[in-house]
């Protein structure tokens, strides 16, 4: 019985072997041969198959609109297994592949993303590729396709390389050496999942709660690069675990990739840099490149919204993102959630203690400003809406209404968390409830009508009229009435307040050096730009700045009538400035945090900034 058993199940393993053999799809790529910014590359077809359709994406989840990746594949022909060329003809984005014996396989050529200029219908870097001498950036829907009815199977992909290079990527090598790699992944959705960075090794990795970050950056002016970085995206780690407690045992890339700026050419040649594109185990970035002192900013917010994508949408998802139509889209109708959470937590995450509240306080401003200034829509109508008419106007304005997403995304997650705290006295957060979501979805999904139903089990019983005013209609909530609760005032754009004007004080505290570096119209103060503040209200500039208070509450939000005497040093000579505060047009909107807050407003800022989790020694 026993050694029937073990015959049996070599023979199952072996047709199963076989038949993996049979469907799987086998790309091959030579790094040694990139020229002008393009790659060959050799796809093998499944067995025995004399027709085929080879599907190009359209679209790739976390990104929310369609784009051309098929004007990238250019000279596309197959063989049969007689050596006979097939015959190859494209509709939009599938190339139909005929041939009288079985398809062998199919040869073409890839240029990178950075190769074409203009706007519209092309790809940012973060969704391409990168094709240098030096390097490659994959993102394998501008490197292949798929064969319909076998893009459920496994990809295996042979990579010959410079001897020297280092493939970066959350994804399985079956093989990994010298000059050659081979991948695999268990099917399409896969594949697109796990971008790869090949390049001589610019690598630094940490641990945070028993996972394992590797980040991995290709900068194309300098090396070792990644441990500047990796300082920050650390940091940012350590408080993504402390707010939420959320890592994973599996390992976790940051991938890089910073351009060289003389390179860029057009119009247009900036798009695109500065963003980010979310993985389940990776999240890719791209930049020109940066100075140190650039890090902190451009890595820390991004790395951490980019990496709560984790929760959402990667793992709690609709249908839509769970059987993923690359071939025609069809969109989610919940990308407010999706983005616009994953926004809020980032904010959150890094504004999680008592002394960042003004910082909290500035972002929610920003926020509700730009929010209020878009054009009105629907979010769930905007989240379907992908497709715009092909020209710069359009593909701007679509550009502009993602943005929606983002921010007033992040104004619906702020009155839930408010209205959750609320309710449970603090105990829980919004956060708290996204992850019970998420732990009772796993390895399943919701249906996109029916999200607001799952929202409103797991909150409040009203959460059907907030969503059917806020989500499906185009109002905004009222922010002031939940400002309110944690003691902030919201002040709109040309709203009068008392000022001393519009200006700005770089603080340098490790030279004691406090640099007037931009004003706008008059202050009352006389201000001018480069001034140097030496001392305020005969306090030295360096006593008065040591506490942000004083800066935010005596220079920035002053009382009607209260008057400042400044010391500042001018082209080398010392003098005394002084000025009222008189009420001043608002250039920009501005939230302040109120000075003396209620018991009540106490309480509300103790949900938001004394519930921390998992306190990871640093
Ligand atoms: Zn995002």
């Amino acid at each position: 019985m026993k050694n029937i058993l073990i015959v049996f199940l070599l023979f199952f393993n072996l047709s199963l072997l076989q038949a993996q053999h049979k469907t799987e799809t086998i790309v091959e790529i030579d790094l040694n041969g990139i020229q002008e910014h393009a790659l060959n590359v050799k796809v093998s077809a499944p067995k025995d198959q004399k027709t085929l359709e080879f599907v190009i994406p359209d679209i790739v989840p976390g990104t929310y609109m369609t784009l051309k990746y098929v004007d990238y594949f250019k000279k596309v022909r197959a063989l049969d297994i007689n050596g006979q060329e097939a015959e190859v003809k494209r509709k939009k984005n599938v190339f139909y592949i005929s041939a009288q014996a079985p398809i062998d396989f199919l040869a073409y050529t890839v240029v990178d993303a950075t190769s074409k200029r203009g706007i519209v219908g092309k790809p940012s870097v973060v969704e391409g590729t990168v094709f240098t001498p030096q390097s490659a950036l994959i993102n394998f829907n501008m490197l292949n396709g798929y064969f319909e009815g076998f893009e459920k199977t496994p990809f295996k992909v042979v990579v010959k390389k410079p001897s020297g290079f280092y493939g970066a990527t959350s994804m399985k090598k079956l093989e990994e050496s010298d000059q050659k790699d081979v991948l695999y992944a268990e099917n399409y959705f896969g594949l697109i999942d796990q971008p790869v960075l090949y390049a001589v090794p610019d690598t630094a990795s940490f641990v945070v709660g028993g996972q394992k970050c590797i980040v991995a950056v290709h900068n194309e002016k300098k090396t070792e690069t990644a441990p500047k970085i990796k300082e920050v995206i650390e940091d940012v780690m350590h408080q993504v675990n402390n707010f939420s407690g959320v890592t994973s045992q599996e390992d976790y890339y940051f991938l890089i990739y910073e351009i060289d700026e003389a390179r860029l050419k057009g119009m247009f040649k900036y798009m695109g840099t500065g963003s980010a594109l979310e993985h389940r185990q990776s999240s890719v970035y791209y930049n020109t490149v940066l100075t140190e002192r650039q890090y902190s900013y451009m890595y820390d917010h991004v790395s951490c919204h980019e990496y709560f994508h984790t929760i959402t949408p990667l793992e709690l998802h609709s249908e839509k993102i769970k059987q993923f139509n690359y071939r025609t889209p069809d969109m989610s109708r919940h990308t407010w959630f999706y983005e616009g959470f994953t926004d809020y937590f980032a904010m959150r995450t890094l504004n999680q203690s008592y002394t960042d509240e003004i910082a909290l306080a500035n972002s929610m401003s920003y926020g509700i400003a730009t929010s209020q200034k878009r054009h009105k829509q629907s979010m769930i109508e905007s989240s379907q809406d992908i497709i715009r008419k092909k020209n710069v106007f359009s593909f701007i304005s679509k550009l502009k209404d993602l943005m929606a997403f983002y921010e007033k995304g992040a104004m619906i997650a702020f009155c839930l968390d408010l209205k959750i705290m609320e309710r449970s006295n603090g105990e829980k957060r919004l956060i708290d409830v996204v992850l019970e979501i998420q732990k009772d979805y796993k390895g399943r999904y919701f249906r996109d009508e029916d999200f607001v139903n799952v929202l409103r089990d797991y909150t409040y019983a009203g959460f059907g009229d907030f969503y059917k005013q806020y989500i499906e209609g185009t109002a905004t909530p009222n922010m002031q009435n939940y400002c309110d609760k944690l003691g902030w005032k919201y002040y709109p754009e040309g709203e009068k307040i008392p000022r001393y004007g519009n200006f700005y004080v770089k603080k340098d505290h490790e030279n004691d050096k406090y640099t007037v570096t931009y004003t706008k119209g008059k202050n009352t103060l006389g201000l001018k730009k480069g001034d140097q503040i030496l001392a305020i209200n005969g306090v030295k500039a360096k006593e008065f700045y040591k506490d942000p208070k004083n800066e935010y509450y005596k220079m920035s939000f002053p009382k009607l009538g209260d008057s400042m005497v400044i010391q500042v040093q001018r082209k080398g000579e010392k003098i005394m400035l002084d000025g009222e505060a008189v009420l001043t047009k608002l250039k920009y909107a501005r939230m302040k945090v109120l000075e003396n807050p209620t018991e009540d407003q106490m309480k509300y800022k103790s949900y938001f900034f004394k519930h921390l989790k998992n306190v990871v020694e640093m």
